[in-house]
């Protein structure tokens, strides 16, 4: 059995170049986050919004959710109008009111069916699709009541979701017992904070993690791609050799027992 993790946005919140916001599918119908060019992204990509079955929701800050009121918006109006195609919310508690408030401010009374219709899971550990995925927390803004998700396939198949965080034990922890782990690294090394990694940190993190595949998202970088004057950078830390920095539209599949990148 194969899997596939699929980029379909590498940025942090300040949108370097030639990048949309942090984001990504697995399997084709999972994806984590709904950020503001959620569906921009999925429209690049020639993904339908019917075609996705869950969304895991690992914080509230804006560049994390605030592209759901457009997923839903998108499709009940246009891709899923006979409603064949249900939708689970897999998010902290708390995340379903939220959620519904920021739907409510966006397009006022046009979603409250299509949340009424969502269904919410709001344990810590579940089982989706022959995946086992656990929700924990991670050193954020406790704020938006922040989380990461580790996947564990029936088949051995296994991938951690950093969500936004700074070096923390929880994580640590997850990226331990995992093959893959999409971690973001948000701040230049001068901001004076710990709430996001940083390229020194994830220097550490792959010194102490030799054996997983660290994928390298939420970056403050601009795209190689770019011709334009950098936002901030487009100069990339010269890292190990098992972290990969990720690119809009990189592709990584798990076939015979290993994650590795085709070229989609
Ligand atoms: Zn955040």
């Amino acid at each position: 059995m194969s899997h596939e993790v699929r980029m379909l946005g590498t940025g942090n919140a300040f949108l370097p170049h030639e990048r949309h916001h942090s984001f990504l599918i697995f399997d084709k119908k999972h994806i984590i986050d709904a950020p503001p060019t959620a569906l921009l992204s999925l429209r690049r990509a020639g993904i339908s919004p019917s075609e996705i079955e869950t969304i895991f929701v690992t914080h509230l800050h804006g560049d994390h959710v605030f592209g759901l009121p457009f997923l839903l918006l998108e499709k009940k109006y246009i891709s899923d109008r006979e409603g064949n195609h249900p939708l689970t919310i897999v998010g902290s508690s708390g995340v379903k009111d939220r959620l519904r408030q920021l739907c409510t401010l966006a397009f006022p009374g046009s979603l409250d069916d299509a949340l009424d219709n969502v269904r919410f899971i709001e344990t810590d550990t579940g089982v989706i699709d022959g995946w086992n995925w656990e929700r924990f927390r991670v050193h954020h803004d406790d704020a938006v009541d922040p989380f990461g998700y580790r996947f564990e396939h029936l088949d051995g198949c296994s991938f951690v979701h950093s969500g936004d965080s700074g070096p923390c034990q929880n994580l640590e922890d997850a990226i331990q017992r995992s093959q893959l782990a999409v971690v973001e690294m948000g701040f230049p090394q001068w901001v004076p904070s710990d709430h996001h990694h940083k390229p020194d940190d994830i220097q550490a993190l792959a010194e102490r993690q030799t054996n997983v595949k660290l994928l390298i998202t939420h970056t403050f970088i601009d795209s190689p791609t770019s011709s334009f004057e950098p936002v901030l950078t487009d100069s990339f830390p010269n890292h190990p050799e098992n972290v990969h920095h990720l690119e809009d539209g990189d592709t990584w599949i798990f076939q015979n027992s290993e994650w590795m990148q085709t070229n989609n």
